[in-house]
Formats: structure tokens, sequence, C-alpha cells
């Protein structure tokens, strides 16, 4: 990051009203890595050479050699529009369904989201897990259709039938929007191409269009036609950069701080909105009481703990006396960190509305409320739409390794709470389950890639669950003295009435 951008966001840290805190979720292989890759190299993030081949946001090794992005990390870029400049912060989130942990973490830290739709798939499985999730946290959605190169090099489809393909999956995401959004949001939060809420083109191509750019410029469909038909993918590039159309889509629909907190605190925070934490929790302001929500604990070999998450009220100071309120515990914040990638950067204090991490928070979790307000309640947990399905038992191969391994298990459970982790310290059996059989993989190579202990594990264990899919037919029981028939049925309960049972709020009736 040069240094006068290094500045530039520092100073964009303290406008709540022009900072954006945005996520981009996917069904894998959609193109999210090349998508974010892409619009940190427009904003001047990563050299334009390397985006799509540097993977800024995966910077896991092993994440790197799957291909896919594991952990979030998040990075920060400036926009100008209109001769203002914004701070975006874009947190990342895995696409992988074993991964679904890290996309609800990720969502309490973000106001908006860009769901990235692939032009030929159309919406999948996952794309509706990680709009669900978004849409539970009040997270604002926008749409970009990706891949559109394909439909017209590949499918060499007509505009109509493009248009036509268009149309299906924005109308598949607006039906799920309509289902899964909180009832006020159902109408308002639907994204059409006529508002300018969604975006189309080809992160890999890197040209993006969205209706605000097709006026600006006087740029339509025709002209990427034209483009394709002289293969000038440059000139394309450079008549509609993506990270224009994106960015200028973003800061024009998708809330600041300041905006979306008036909404998403009666939310995920159910203390009193009249008293001075509750007031300043709702303007998002930085000279109230530090409410910060860690999303996400990182443990550095160096550093050790790192508690990643949002400030929601107040400044983010090096030294402050902080309470966690689910560990019921004190703390003093030793220093002040933001994520840049894989690396840090370490800064004096971090106002309202920002992402920041804090170093020496041995007892959090993902989900803390870290606070100087010692009367206020935490904020709501952090509901995970999977449960550990996966498991397997663990050991080391080699005995004395024992306590390391079981060191190395309670921290990986510190950093994800999807991962269960079960340790009999009296017959050495340890079991670890989690979302899938990826999932274990990853933390299975973690243990013996980078803390070099030696590991025999079984083969996983499934546990399945039994459902019920449709309405049943009605089967009748008899009482022992056979006067009384009893029928019954059984059918599948509806979203609503399940969320409502999840949630503790049972309607009546
Ligand atoms: P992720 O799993 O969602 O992060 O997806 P990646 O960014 O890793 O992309 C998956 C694959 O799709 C890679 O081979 C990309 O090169 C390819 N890809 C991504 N975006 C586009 C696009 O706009 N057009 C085409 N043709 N391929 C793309």
């Amino acid at each position: 990051m040069a240094k006068d951008l290094t500045s530039q966001i520092l100073e964009g840290m303290k406008h709540p009203d022009l900072i954006r805190n945005i996520g981009v979720a996917a069904h894998i292989d959609h193109g999210k890595t090349t998508f974010s890759d892409n619009l940190l190299a427009g904003a001047g993030m990563i050299s334009q050479d390397l985006a799509g081949k540097q993977r800024a946001l995966d910077f896991d090794e092993e994440e790197a050699q799957r291909g896919i992005t594991i952990y979030s990390a998040n990075v920060s870029m400036m926009h100008r529009v209109q001769e203002k400049d914004y701070l975006i912060n874009l947190i990342d989130t895995p696409g992988h369904v074993d991964f679904g942990g890290e996309v609800t973490r990720a969502m309490r830290a973000v106001d908006g989201v860009i769901v990235l739709a692939c032009a030929v798939e159309g919406t999948m499985p996952q794309t509706e897990t990680v709009l669900r999730q978004a849409l539970k946290e009040r997270v604002k959605p926008i749409l970009f259709i990706n891949k559109v190169d394909r439909l017209i090099k590949e499918l060499q489809l007509t505009p109509q039938q493009m248009q036509e393909r268009f149309v299906k999956i924005i109308q598949n995401v607006n039906k799920l929007i309509r289902t899964y959004a909180p009832e006020e949001y159902k109408e308002k939060w639907q994204v059409s191409v006529q508002d300018g809420s969604v975006c189309f083109g080809s992160a890999y191509q890197n040209w993006a269009l969205s209706i605000g750019m097709m006026k600006a410029k006087n740029l339509g469909f025709k002209d990427v036609y034209s483009y394709y038909e002289k293969d000038d993918p440059i000139g394309l590039r450079k008549a509609m950069p993506l990270h224009e159309a994106v960015l200028d889509t973003v800061v024009t629909h998708l809330p600041s701080p300041r905006n979306s907190q008036v909404y998403r605190i009666p939310k995920l925070w159910q203390g009193d909105k009249e008293s001075p934490a509750g007031k300043s929790l709702m303007e998002s302001n930085s000279d109230g009481p530090l409410v910060f929500v860690v999303t996400k604990v990182i443990i550095d070999p160096q550093a050790g703990e790192i508690a990643y998450g949002r400030v929601f009220s107040g400044t983010l100071k090096k030294g402050m006396e902080v309470n966690l309120v689910n560990a019921n515990t004190k703390s003093r914040t030793q220093q002040i960190v933001l994520a840049k990638g894989g690396s840090r950067l370490v800064v004096d204090s971090v106002p309202a509305g920002n992402i920041a991490g804090i170093v020496g928070m041995k007892a959090a979790q993902a989900g803390e409320t870290i606070t100087t307000d010692s009367s206020i309640e935490g904020f709501e947990a952090i509901s995970h739409l999977f449960e550990p399905v996966v498991s397997k038992a663990i050991e080391a191969k080699n005995p004395k390794d024992l306590p390391k391994l079981i060191d190395v298990l309670r921290n990986l459970e510190k950093e994800d709470p999807t991962l269960k982790v079960t340790i009999n310290q009296e017959t050495g059996e340890n079991i670890i389950a989690g979302l899938g059989e990826l999932h274990l993989e990853i933390k299975e190579h973690l243990i013996t890639r980078d803390k070099g202990i030696d590991i025999v594990t079984s083969d996983p264990i499934v546990v399945y669950r039994e459902s019920v899919s449709k309405l049943s037919p009605k089967l009748m029981g008899k009482s022992p003295n056979k006067h009384n028939h009893l029928f019954v049925s059984v059918e599948p309960m509806d979203d609503k009435l399940f969320e409502a049972i999840n949630s503790g709020d049972i309607p009546e009736g």
C-alpha cells in the first residue's frame, strides 16, 4: 500500500458518512476472488498485472494452493464519487459451503453485500445461503452478474437472449430477498437494473456496466458486443472499468455505517436505546463509549490473539481498559491494527464505523462484545445456519506431542467457533467436528504443516439427520383398548415458523 494511500485511508476512517463496509458473497467458482482482485487493482491497491494472479485476499498458502478462499481477510480502498473520497472496506467471505460459519461472522461487520452470480449458472444453493445469512444480519444486497463474456463468446447468445437470462437471474435473487429479508425491507431492498443496483460484467476481463455508467458514458450492450466482435478486450476494459461501475454502485446503493446502524442496532443489540451507549450505537458516534464486536479471532505466531471486528461506537485506542461482556472479564488493548490482506498495519486509534483488530484480547471469541461501558449487555449471539456434522478422531503419532496437540486444537476452536473439539484427557482420544470434510482437512493441514505435529486421523463420520420433505399420508394408531383412534401426519415446517422458533420468538396460533 503506497504511503499516501495509507494516510488517505486513515483520514477516511474519520468520516462515517463516507465509509462503506462491504462483503462479496457468491457460490464457489462464480468468480469472487477474480472480482475482488480486480476491484483492488482498479483502486490502486495491487498492480493491474497481478490482479487475478496475486489473490490479495487469499493470503493463506493453503488457500492459494487449492484456489479457494477460506479465511475472511479484509482490505481497504479509496474511491472518488462527485468530488468526495469514500473509504471502502472489503471483507472477504468464503464461498464454499463448508465455511458457512466464516460467512455468517463476516456479515456482522459489514452493512452491504455484493451478491455475485455467474451469468451461465445463475443463482445456486450457496448464493441462497450467503444471501440468507446477509439478510439475517440486516445487510443490504446489490447484484453483480458475472461471466457475461461467456454468454457472448461461448454461448453466442443474442442481446435478446442475454437479456432474458439476466431477467431470470434478477427475478430469482429478488425472490430470495423477498423470502429472507426482514419484513420492512422485502420490497425496499429489491434489486433492479433501472435503479442501478444491478451491474453486469466480466471479472476475468475486468469490465462492468451499470445503468449509471451507461447514462454517464453513453454506453450500452451494443458497445460490449462490438468490442467482442473487434476482439478488443483491452478497449472494453478501458471503456467500462469494473471497479468504476462497481464502486460507484456500492457508494450509491449501499449504506454508510451511520445510516445502517439505525436499523441494524435494534436487531443486533437488545440493550436500552436511550442509554448513552444505546444512543451512541444508533448514531455510530465516535465520541461515545467504545462498543466493538469481534467477528474473527486469528492467533498470530508473534502477536498472539488478534480479535478482528467492527467498532460500532466510540473510538478504539491502544492501552484502553475494556470489558469482555460474554467472557465476563477485563482486559487491556495492547495494540490496534488494520488488516492489510495477509499483513497488518499498526495504528493509534480507530473510530466508530470501521473494521480493526485488537491485540491482547486473550479471552475473546467471535461474537464477543468489547466495551468501555461496564453496564451494557452484549450483542446478540452470531447464529450459524450450520452445525458441525462431520467428525474425526485425531491423535498424535508420537505420544509426546499430545500436550502440544491439545493446545493447538484448543486454539483452532477459539479461531473458528464452527469447529467443535472434544478432548478426552484420560483416553487420549480427541474428536474434531466440522461443517464438512474439506473444513476438517484444512485444519489437519494446519496442524501438520504449521505446527509440525504428525497426526493420525480416523475416517470421517457423518451425522445424518432425517428430515420431512413433504406432507405424509395420514397414519392411524389405536389405543390399547382399541376404543380410541389417533390420526397422525407430518409436514415440513415453513421457513418463517422455523426462524421464529430458532430466535425464540414463537408466533401465537
Ligand atoms: P471463486 O471461487 O468465486 O473465488 O472464483 P474464482 O475467482 O477463483 O474464479 C473461478 C474460475 O472462474 C477461474 O477459473 C476464473 O478465471 C474464472 N472466472 C472468474 N470470473 C470470470 C469471468 O468473468 N469470465 C470468465 N470467462 N471466467 C471467469
